[in-house]
């Protein structure tokens, strides 16, 4: 799961803070084997709505870990309470949060504090953190100026995917299965950061969720699609996670009478390589030895489904299918359902998840 270098997507700056840290994304600098292009592209591709897929994210609350009480420990004075700031142990590496809630890595400490991992990919010193475990980390699509694609009623696809990671961790959480978000508010993260915290937190499954666009041709059922990884240690359970969030994930929207749902012809579950053989979206790359599947919800392009994953209560029931899929994934062995075996699809030159242009949030 630590094997996360590979190649990502726009060339980084070079910060003069954390060489190595940023060496490490530089490595990381193309993504889906294209030499993409600048921030310009992306604009254009975001004001053209065209699909969102492949790399960003987003999310909302802070997860927090728990801190089991010690037995052994003289009873506390006052009610324990989870680390505070400036206990955390020097040598923890693991996620964490920061006073504004945005998840990073922790890759070190000096004097100043922990050094942590930013999501436009550098690195910064930061004096308190809260730690943070789970065992499913969600990853909502796109955010900031990055917006995804874009609905033709406007509606931004980050926010649709921020909605329903939302609507998912609250009921992985209910069901007693801790999560860390990538992305907890509406800034830009890029694809290599995003993985840096997968890394950092180990989990069992990895989602991240999308909302898509540039459909070919109208169908009478959903035309969910889920990408999973094609390489690597995870590939086969990655595939299973896939399948079993298709299944909820269609099973849920199929309840929503539209008489046209938007698809390209190759609806369901599927890997997508690129001109090296190697997973071609970001995400499922980075992550190889984690199962982690990218779903595309439906298409934010058509202004039925628009309209559709606008509601509240649709968001919800999504948010809660994608549950339901990782919990069956976590707790059984049922395989899921609606694979294909896709054509072979040249690479595109749609890109994302690059660091050009992007300024962090506030971190401390
Ligand atoms: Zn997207």
């Amino acid at each position: 799961m630590n094997r996360m270098i590979s190649i990502g997507f726009e060339p980084m700056k070079k910060e003069s803070m954390g060489q190595a840290f940023t060496i490490f994304f530089a490595r990381s600098a193309h993504n889906g084997g294209m030499r993409t292009k600048r921030i310009s592209f992306l604009l254009a591709l975001a004001a053209l709505a065209t699909a969102c897929r492949g790399p960003v994210e987003l999310a909302s609350e802070r997860p927090i870990a728990a801190v089991a009480p010690d037995p052994a420990a003289p009873a506390p004075t006052a009610r324990p309470s989870s680390p505070a700031a400036g206990t955390l142990s020097p040598s923890y590496r693991g996620a964490a949060a920061t006073p504004t809630g945005v998840v990073v890595p922790v890759v070190g400490h000096t004097t100043r504090g922990w050094v942590v991992g930013t999501p436009c990919g550098g690195t910064v010193s930061v004096g308190s953190l809260q730690p943070l475990d789970g065992t499913v980390v969600l990853d909502a699509g796109h955010g900031g100026k990055e917006t995804g694609a874009i609905g033709p009623q406007g509606n931004k696809e980050s926010a649709f995917n921020t909605a329903v990671v939302a609507h998912a961790r609250r009921a992985l959480e209910a069901a007693g299965t801790g999560v860390v978000l990538t992305r907890t508010g509406d800034y830009r993260i890029a694809i290599a950061p995003r993985a840096a915290i997968v890394a950092a937190v180990k989990p069992k499954a990895v989602v991240s969720i999308h909302h898509n666009a540039s459909s070919s041709r109208v169908r009478s059922v959903p035309g969910t699609e889920v990408f999973h990884q094609a390489v690597g240690a995870s590939a086969a359970e990655s595939r299973r996670l896939a399948g079993l969030l298709h299944e909820e994930v269609t099973a849920t929207l199929a309840r929503y009478e539209l008489t046209e749902w938007a698809a390209t012809p190759w609806a369901g579950v599927k890997p997508r390589r690129n001109a090296q053989g190697d997973d071609f979206y970001g995400i499922l790359r980075r992550t190889q030895g984690t199962p982690t599947a990218l779903l595309e919800v439906g298409f934010i392009s058509s202004k039925a489904e628009e309209r559709l994953y606008a509601r509240a209560d649709v968001q919800k029931a999504v948010g809660q299918a994608v549950a339901r899929g990782v919990v069956r994934f976590l707790s059984t062995r049922d395989p899921g359902s609606g694979f294909i075996t896709p054509p072979r699809l040249a690479d595109d030159n749609r890109s994302g998840g690059g660091t050009e242009n992007c300024q962090d949030p506030p971190l401390g």
